[in-house]
């Protein structure tokens, strides 16, 4: 096994052929560098395919300044900062653009007492600037997709498929390592930064992509359309032909509609109380969109009537009662939507919902958060001991981000999966707030931050 210093440089060797934009982007880069630092600054380079690679790394000391949206106090807001020197496997990333996790809203807008400052988000897309001495996936001038969730490869999780819970996400690093200070010196720490004009993470946290799609569709796979796409063609696979559920129509349940779609499904019932998120379903791929709020306590039983087939004669291959995979994408209130609401805050209608109408030898994907503490979901003992149908919960909804980010990219140039149409608003830096408000009120499928 090749030790990890001799390991080529694998964004080197896997750059795109023909690649012009990015060698142009990589000289105007190295051009940028230099001016921002003086001059020397490039150090390293390696001639692969007949280009230089730069491997390089800006002078430790680094006192680059950027703006970020920084949580601190009772208060958050854009502030000047100042880069700190980076370790040995941290990278650096130029901001292109990033999209606002509803999850995060709680961090971004909330009021409670912060006493260290960070930066919130659930990664981003960016361009490498500089890149610690020990990185060896990525090298300046790569186009990168951070994932809300690093992927070391090698612990125990990684190693036995499953990335989505790899134990360096909370294990390795300190995440509340200083990145930036203020220009009091009051120190700012952002372990997957999505609000930040440069990006400071672990290589683990990097997946290059090589491709020319625009910032902001990339910006829909380093968190929500991963996710969403990840449940319905990862740890379980929707098969062609099959009914697919997906509770929940905002960017997790969209993009859960589109790989339903992808993969083949034969009828994809969305259901979501807000009407242009379920006339949005209908355009991405829904066959049909229920209200909640409509259907009521009949919800379940009227899934599980349009799941019924042709038949019911069992020696006819009739009989399934309910679909064959449900997707969870609701999760509880953060804060009350500015739009419809739900019939149940809490989301644990939903989980609930999900069980009870998949069919007995059906899958049930889980993707949600948010749910009070102490919450219950109630399952009939004789279906968990001795039933057939099967219970994947997943963090991004088991996406293995260095595998799945870059084959969902050419899903997007493919045009299989419509990235641009969840990206409804975008905001520059100015207006992050606005950002993640537009996301706690759920008035926009996704709030996407643009940096120019
Ligand atoms: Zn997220
Ligand atoms: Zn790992």
């Amino acid at each position: 096994m090749a030790s990890k210093s001799s390991r080529p440089t694998r964004a080197g060797t896997a750059q795109a052929p023909g690649s012009a934009s990015a060698v142009s982007r990589r000289s105007l880069l190295k051009r940028g560098i230099a001016a921002a630092t003086g001059g020397a600054t490039v150090l390293g380079g390696a001639s692969l395919g007949g280009q230089t690679t730069e491997r390089a790394q800006t002078p430790s000391g680094s006192r680059q300044r950027f703006r970020a949206y920084v949580r601190f106090g009772t208060t958050a807001s854009v502030r000047e900062l100042r880069l700190l020197p980076i370790s040995p496997r941290q990278v650096v990333l130029r901001s292109e653009a990033a999209q606002i996790c509803y999850t995060t809203t709680a961090q971004g807008l909330g009021t409670a007492n912060v006493s260290d400052a960070f930066i919130p988000g659930h990664g981003g897309v960016g361009t490498v600037i500089e890149v610690g001495a020990k990185v060896d996936r990525v090298a300046v001038g790569d186009r990168v997709v951070v994932a809300g969730t690093r992927q070391c490869g090698e612990c125990y999780n990684c190693l036995r498929g499953r990335a989505d819970h790899c134990l360096l996400t909370n294990g390795g690093g300190n995440p509340n390592a200083p990145v930036a200070e203020m220009l009091d010196g009051t120190k700012v720490s952002g372990f997957t930064p999505c609000c930040s004009e440069l990006m400071v993470v672990f290589e683990e946290s990097c997946v290059p992509v090589f491709t020319r799609l625009s910032s902001i569709e990339l910006a829909m796979l380093h968190d929500t359309g991963l996710c969403g796409l990840a449940a319905t063609m990862t740890k379980v696979r929707v098969e062609a032909g099959s009914d697919v559920v997906v509770l929940g129509a905002g960017p997790i349940g969209l993009a859960a509609i589109q790989g339903a779609r992808i993969q083949g499904a034969a009828q994809i019932i969305s259901v979501d109380p807000i009407r242009y998120r379920r006339e949005a379903a209908l355009a991405l791929g829904a066959t049909i969109a229920l209200d909640p709020n409509v259907e009521g306590n009949n919800l379940v039983q009227r899934i599980q009537d349009l799941c019924r087939g042709k038949t019911d004669r069992r020696l006819a291959g009739g009989g399934n009662v309910g679909p064959d995979f449900v997707v969870e994408a609701v999760g509880g209130d953060l804060f009350p939507p500015k739009t419809e609401a739900g019939p149940d805050p809490t989301g644990i209608l939903s989980l609930q919902q999900a069980w009870q109408l998949c069919s007995p030898i059906g899958h049930v994907v889980t993707t949600s958060g948010g749910h009070p503490p102490n919450s219950v979901v109630t399952i009939p003992a004789n279906q968990w001991a001795n039933g057939a149908k099967s219970h994947q919960p997943g963090n991004l909804g088991g996406a293995n981000p260095m595998r799945d980010i870059p084959r969902f990219v050419r899903l997007v140039e493919a045009g299989l999966f419509n990235a641009k149409a969840l990206a409804t608003a975008t905001f520059p830096l100015e207006r992050t707030r606005d950002a993640f408000q537009a996301a706690a009120d759920r008035t926009t499928l996704a709030a996407v931050v643009v940096y120019t």
